[in-house]
C-alpha cells in the first residue's frame, strides 16, 4: 500500500452530514459525486491532505444502507491507495485475505476500487484503490 487515501464514513443524510463536518473540520466539502452501480452519494473534504469520504445510500439494499441498519452510522472503511488494484487484489488473497470481488470496478473519485473482507482484518473493512489514467 502506497498511503492512507481516504477515510470513508456511512451517514444517514449526506446533506446534514455535510454541514455537520464542515462545523467539525473547519472545511467544506469540495465535491459531491454519485457512484449509482453502488447505490451511494458521496462527499469529500480534504483536511490537511487526508480525504474524508462521507457515504449515503440512495438504494434500500446497497452496502452502505445494510452496514447502517447493523450498526448505525460512523466509520466504515479504510482506503489505502495502490498503483495496480489486481495485483494488489492478487497478493493479498495469496496472504490469506479476502477480497470482496473478482475484479476491481470503479469506484468514486476516478477509482478503480475494491474491497477486503472485515473479517480477514481484525474487523476493518479496508479497500484498496487504484487512480484510473484517463
Ligand atoms: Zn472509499
Amino acid at each position: 500500500m502506497n498511503k492512507l487515501e481516504h477515510i470513508g464514513i456511512a451517514v444517514k443524510n449526506l446533506d446534514k452530514s455535510n454541514e455537520l463536518f464542515a462545523r467539525l473540520l473547519g472545511v467544506k466539502h469540495y465535491k459531491i459525486e454519485a457512484v449509482e452501480s453502488e447505490g451511494v452519494r458521496t462527499s469529500f473534504f480534504n483536511v490537511g491532505g487526508i480525504k474524508i469520504e462521507l457515504l449515503e445510500a440512495t438504494k434500500p439494499d446497497s452496502a452502505i444502507a445494510t452496514f447502517i441498519e447493523k450498526r448505525g452510522e460512523g466509520l466504515h472503511h479504510l482506503a489505502f491507495d495502490v498503483d495496480n488494484a489486481e495485483n494488489k487484489m492478487a497478493e493479498l488473497n495469496a496472504a490469506g485475505f479476502k477480497v470482496l470481488t473478482e475484479k476491481p470496478f470503479p469506484g468514486a473519485d476516478n477509482k478503480l476500487v475494491a474491497f477486503i473482507h472485515p473479517k480477514t482484518a481484525n474487523g476493518v473493512l479496508t479497500e484498496i484503490c487504484q487512480e484510473r489514467k484517463a
